[in-house]
């Protein structure tokens, strides 16, 4: 027997339509922010995530998913969204050409080659956003906004909003080499991962997971002492904005989220439920004014975040959020014998057309099967098609669930399902 590769799943079921849920929220929220859909490959170029900046991250240098192609191309399948959507942005000039500032927002199937665990993946699927073209900081306390309002209309509760700031450039570099003073004497204490961190990119110390209780860390210099004023009032300016909204957040100094493009503002979001399990951040983002840059493109400031779907849809789960789903079919048609299938198809075919939910008998079940097929897929109507209905044109429907029958000619019977299907 075939099986899935590791650390992939199957959607079925009650499971699918949550998921479609969710994704129809999420869809109509975009549009509520004005945000435009992009798609993009899900293989690029390999060069795109193998060079400057993403090289220092485990992303790259560890997880990605490297080939070529029959021509001898070097691809690689995403490991991330960010990347694709500024070399789009790039590649379609929509710095010279598009609204200001361009909000993007996507969701697709990333790859990462990691340990799969629970809410830990080899193909998972992010929903995401990034705005170009603004440093305001309106425009970080709306992106924090956006996971905080999915969850608020999801029913999502137990969820924390973590911020904290690296600054601009100037206060970055302060800070770097705050890290790598203090840090310096303590080499031997640390991972062999951080000693490597250390000598390219530091910031990236504060994340480990590895060493993330030892008091180093907890001791260690914080952003915010090397802000410049800059820095200090667009930090401000994004609390503020937060408070506008009543969002609750918690400043935590050693968030980091230690790519080299990141500027000002990150954030990540964690559910806080009880039993969650240590994969428990549900999104990440944050400020990202040189990263257009670092991709060939003119300077262009950016924010955005990426949300994992399986996280969301764990949480949801543990919270017992209940969620609308539909649960019953309209109408199920049968038709009695052979001659009567065509009539049924057309029957069907058009109630479809006409909005109703509607499925059919496609085994030749003789009516007492077809009765009890009817209660498993939860049918409100049933119509049922015999020599007689298909001569008169004048329909048998049954009430699956009062049991009464009626006799309706089948010019009326939207009408007639119209009227009774009241929901
Ligand atoms: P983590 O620290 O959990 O590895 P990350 O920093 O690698 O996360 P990002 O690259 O910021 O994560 O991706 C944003 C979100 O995507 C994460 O917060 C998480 O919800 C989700 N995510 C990341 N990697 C995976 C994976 N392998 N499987 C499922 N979801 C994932
Ligand atoms: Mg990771």
């Amino acid at each position: 027997m075939i099986q899935k590769p590791k650390g992939t799943y199957d959607i079925y079921g009650e499971d699918g339509k949550k998921l479609l849920y969710v994704r129809e929220l999420i869809e109509g929220l975009m549009e509520k922010y004005n945000y435009e859909y992009f798609e993009t490959p899900i293989f690029e170029s390999s060069n795109l995530f193998h060079r400057g900046a993403f090289e220092t991250t485990d992303i790259v240098t560890k997880e990605t998913y490297d080939f070529k192609d029959r021509g001898d191309r070097d691809l690689t399948l995403r490991p991330e969204g960010t990347a694709s959507i500024v070399r789009s942005y790039i590649e379609n000039k929509m710095y010279g050409n598009h609204t200001v500032p361009t909000k993007a927002w996507y969701m697709g199937p990333m790859f990462r080659y990691e340990r799969p665990q629970s809410g830990r993946f080899r193909q998972f699927t992010q929903f995401g956003v990034e705005a170009f073209g603004s440093e305001d900081p309106l425009l970080d306390a709306e992106i924090i906004s956006i996971p905080v309002n999915l969850y608020k209309l999801l029913g999502l509760k137990g969820i924390k909003v973590n911020i904290n700031t690296l600054g601009d450039n100037e206060s970055r570099n302060n800070y770097r080499n705050a890290l790598i003073e203090y840090f310096r004497p303590h080499l031997d204490e640390l991972c062999e991962d951080c000693k490597e961190r250390f000598k390219k990119n530091p910031l990236r110390i504060l994340d480990c997971k590895v060493d993330s209780d030892l008091d180093i860390m907890k001791n260690a210099p914080r952003t915010i002492d090397y802000l410049t004023d800059y820095s200090k009032e667009h930090f401000e300016k994004v609390k503020e904005y937060l408070k506008s909204m009543n969002i609750d957040y918690e400043i935590n100094t050693n968030l980091v989220r230690g790519l080299d493009y990141y500027t000002h503002t990150v954030f990540e979001v964690e559910a806080s439920v009880e039993g969650f399990g240590s994969q428990n951040v549900l999104c990440g983002g944050g400020r990202y004014d040189n990263l257009v840059e670092t991709l060939d493109g003119p300077k262009t400031s950016g924010v955005g975040f990426a949300m994992g779907m399986e996280r969301l849809m764990t949480a949801l789960q543990y919270e017992n959020v209940e969620m609308p789903l539909i649960k019953n079919i309209d109408c199920y048609v049968i038709s009695m014998s052979e001659n009567e299938k065509d009539f049924a198809i057309h029957i069907t075919n058009d109630l479809r057309l006409n909005g109703f939910i509607v499925d059919m008998d496609y085994c030749n079940r003789n009516l007492k099967n077809n009765f009890k097929n009817a209660d498993k897929l939860n049918t409100k109507f049933i119509i049922i098609i015999g020599e007689e209905e298909k001569k008169s044109g004048i329909l048998t429907i049954k009430n699956n669930q009062t049991k009464e029958e009626y006799k309706i000619n089948h010019d009326d019977v939207i009408d007639f399902l119209d009227e009774k299907i009241v929901e």
